[in-house]
């Protein structure tokens, strides 16, 4: 469908197909909070070029930690995990676009920051896997459910950034 602005430039949001734009659950985790490094990282995904939709500052509930870690029970870390988790406010977004999901990833980099690329956040930002400062969704599934998890309805915005054409063509 051809959808052109008053400009009569395409606006890739209205052709780039439904089903192609993800959801990512990205959190800084309260070290990355206590650290100074919001900024910092929001900046990366913002200057990416990914859509922001939902953001908050939060004081992550012990149940609410045990649920979006539940998968990692069974590990010897869950508790530390959970403590660390719940040990301070957390920033919550969730970012949209085509390929936000994998991309993330990149951008976050690897789960131990010694063996993370420089250049990714945790490969700049952070020495310690228990102090890797940042959270991203691993799939498309779980960038939905996460985002379920943390946010509410009436917390996510639908927007249309103006540099939306400039983006994608
Ligand atoms: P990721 O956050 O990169 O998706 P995982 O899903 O494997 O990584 O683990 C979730 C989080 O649990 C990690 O980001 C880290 O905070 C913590 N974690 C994972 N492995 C360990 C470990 N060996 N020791 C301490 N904390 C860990």
């Amino acid at each position: 469908r051809a959808n052109k602005s008053t400009h009569g430039i395409f606006l890739p949001h209205l052709v780039a197909s439904l089903e192609q734009v993800e959801q990512t659950y990205i959190m800084v985790k309260p070290d990355g909070v206590q650290r100074g490094l919001v900024g910092e990282i929001i900046s990366r995904f913002e200057r990416k070029g990914f859509k922001l939709t939902g953001l908050k500052l939060f004081q992550c509930p012990k149940e609410l930690a045990e649920e979006h870690y539940k998968d990692l029970k069974t590990k010897s870390f869950y508790p530390t995990l959970i403590d660390y988790i719940t040990s301070g406010p957390v920033v919550c977004m969730v970012w949209e676009g085509v390929g936000v999901v994998a991309s993330a990833r990149k951008l976050i980099g690897s789960t131990n920051p010694l063996q993370a690329e420089p250049g990714t956040i945790r490969g700049d930002l952070a020495v310690q896997t228990g102090r890797n400062v940042v959270h991203g969704s691993d799939s498309p599934e779980n960038g939905k459910r996460e985002t379920a998890l943390w946010f509410k309805e009436g917390e996510l915005y639908e927007w249309t950034p103006a540099q939306a054409p400039w983006l994608m063509e």
